[in-house]
């Protein structure tokens, strides 16, 4: 489909910060074509012309850490403690899912990501290729990994690389490379050093990047210190696991030589400041990363532990917090985290091209009505959506080039069916099998 959009104030986040008042951009075969100021000639160029007046249009949202299908333990189990709530709560739960419940519990979540904005995510977890099929069918860009973890037999840990070798032989770089298999050891305190080896020696042959857990909580640093002498960060530098393709998740309890190794290695950061606060892990000393030239991008984790997966949200709190955090409202403008929220999550992600609105560039963007009280008066249209934006003012989410919401309505998903077979997978969930360990706590 070619789509002209015209009329838009466009942000497009391009090297020079561009903000173009009123102009137009062109779309066909998933790729920006003219980006610039109105042109009624362009019209009859396209065969859908969608007028933005009123409306602001920007690079979509790049969520770099989710696992999608926990939005079935979605308010399941609130206010715990990160330990507690993982391994007498969810893991228990998770030993519940099938492929049915993944696959609509990942819908589900792409139905609540396209709604708020979002055009890209990564997932880490399992039965990926029901949510794989999901990616397929909803038209959202993503990289997907089989979540890694285990201290048992090398049988069992070696059936799970095998699964997610299978999922990256079928979908990386599929459907004009909008999905992309990552490696996805959960953390370094649920993969043994063995099987943490064998990821890093796998990732190296076949240059298939890896996402992690790292550094989320203070109890992982000391654990990981007393078990191995040295803090995750360094522990990771040393099995081979850092280089310029990691996405690590978190990094909150991280000191000076942390940093300097997640700087060294050129890592990418992936700060999740709704989860990291709602499990009081701790604040990310992302002002001090950023310094250090780190690329730190921004998701919203699983919605069990945020409880959503709305970007806007997660821009705001994350300026919030760092604010706190350094005592110094000066730091993480919204410009900064505009583009941790955008362009950053694409690098890390690797994808080249995307994250800007420029001709040549992927046509991955959403429109937004600022036409409302909450944008007036206008002065800064990128504070404006930081500070005072609300994910029910997307309008319209093109990914890929295609139409994924126009005017509020979903093109690709049904949105009725997905909440009713999401409840109804979560209801099975909650009453099949005696969960021992859960019933233990
Ligand atoms: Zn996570």
């Amino acid at each position: 489909m070619d789509i002209l959009l015209k009329n838009a104030q466009i942000i497009t986040l391009n090297d020079n910060d561009d903000v173009i008042p009123e102009g137009s951009i062109g779309i066909r075969d998933g790729r920006i074509d003219y980006t610039g100021e109105a042109n009624r000639c362009l019209e009859a160029e396209y065969s859908k012309v969608i007028d933005c007046r009123g409306r602001t249009v920007m690079p979509g949202f790049v969520n770099a850490h989710n696992h999608l299908a926990m939005t079935m333990f979605r308010n399941y189990a609130d206010d715990m403690k990160l330990m507690d709530w993982l391994f007498t709560k969810i893991f228990p739960m998770e030993d519940k899912l099938t492929d049915e419940s993944v696959y609509w519990g990942s819908l589900l979540a792409m139905v609540e990501m396209i709604k708020s904005g979002t055009t890209t995510f990564a997932d880490m977890y399992f039965f990926m290729e029901s949510t794989a099929r999901a990616v397929s069918e909803s038209g959202m860009r993503a990289v997907l990994s089989r979540g890694l973890q285990g201290e048992s037999g090398e049988e069992e840990l070696d059936y799970r690389l095998r699964e997610n070798d299978e999922l990256f032989r079928k979908y990386h770089n599929s459907h004009n490379g909008r999905i992309k298999v990552m490696l996805a050891p959960h953390s370094v305190y649920t993969c043994s050093e063995a099987y943490l080896r064998k990821v890093a020696a796998k990732s190296l042959e076949q240059g298939i990047p890896v996402q992690i857990h790292l550094s989320e909580s203070k109890e992982e640093v000391k654990t990981c210190v007393e078990k191995f002498g040295r803090s995750p960060v360094k522990y990771l530098e040393d099995l081979g696991l850092l280089n310029d393709r990691t996405v690590a998740a978190h990094c909150v309890a991280v000191d000076d030589a942390d940093m300097d190794i997640l700087a060294s290695r050129k890592v990418n950061v992936v700060h999740n400041p709704g989860s990291n606060m709602k499990l009081a892990s701790g604040a990310a000393p992302v002002f001090k990363m950023l310094s250090r030239g780190i690329n730190v991008c921004l998701g919203t984790d699983g919605a069990s532990s945020n409880n959503n997966l709305d970007m806007l949200e997660e821009m705001r709190l994350a300026a919030y917090l760092q604010k706190i955090l350094a005592d110094d409202p000066t730091v993480l403008p919204a410009d900064t985290v505009m583009r941790m929220a955008t362009s950053r999550g694409a690098r890390a992600l690797g994808f080249e091209g995307l994250g800007s609105i420029e001709t040549g560039k992927a046509a991955d963007m959403i429109v937004l009505n600022t036409e409302k009280a909450h944008y007036y008066p206008k002065y800064n249209i990128k504070s404006a959506i930081v500070y005072s934006g609300n994910s029910a003012d997307v309008e319209t989410v093109i990914i890929d080039g295609s139409l994924i919401m126009e005017n509020g309505h979903l093109v690709t998903l049904d949105e009725e069916r997905i909440l009713y077979e999401a409840q109804k997978c979560a209801l099975k969930l909650c009453t099949s099998g005696k969960d021992v360990r859960h019933e233990e706590t």
